[in-house]
Parts: structure tokens; C-alpha cells; sequence
């Protein structure tokens, strides 16, 4: 789901969150695809509006649920494992 503070996270098994990579500076460029899925939010990007957080997620590979009216996502991972309905 996209929560009202724009963050992303998996609706799948592994509830991952949208996150930053490992060793990420503060102030360096982000760019989708070397977003992670992280097991906790302790590293979550915060977008600053809904329509960033869509882009990114869709960027990283992430995808809707094509009947959830964007509010349900997958990872990668989960989308691979099959829970994608
Ligand atoms: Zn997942």
C-alpha cells in the first residue's frame, strides 16, 4: 500500500518497503533502480507526494494490483514468487 506519508510497501508475503540502498548517502542522487525492498522500514524513502511514490515503485520494478486502484503493490520478489492475484 502507499501510506499517507508516502511511503511504499509490499502487500505480499514479505512485506518488504520501498527502501534505499545499503550505504546511501544522505543527499545522493536516488534513482529507481537502485531502490530496494528491505525487510524493515528503517530505511524507507519518503516521497514527497503520491504521484513520486507511484513512479519510483513502478521504477524499481514494483508493480499494482491492476484492480486495486493503486493501493496494492507487489515486490519484485513476491510478484516472482506468484502472490500477485
Ligand atoms: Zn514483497
Amino acid at each position: 500500500m502507499i501510506t499517507p506519508i508516502y511511503r511504499v510497501q509490499c502487500d505480499g508475503p514479505g512485506k518488504e518497503w520501498l527502501s534505499l540502498p545499503e550505504g546511501h548517502v544522505t543527499g545522493a542522487d536516488v534513482t529507481a533502480d537502485n531502490l530496494i525492498a528491505a525487510p524493515t522500514a528503517k530505511r524507507a524513502c519518503n516521497w514527497p507526494g503520491e504521484k513520486e511514490a507511484k513512479r519510483a515503485a513502478v521504477g524499481a520494478g514494483w508493480r499494482h494490483a491492476p484492480d486495486s486502484d493503486f493501493k496494492t503493490w507487489f515486490c519484485p520478489a513476491c510478484q516472482s514468487a506468484g502472490t500477485r492475484p
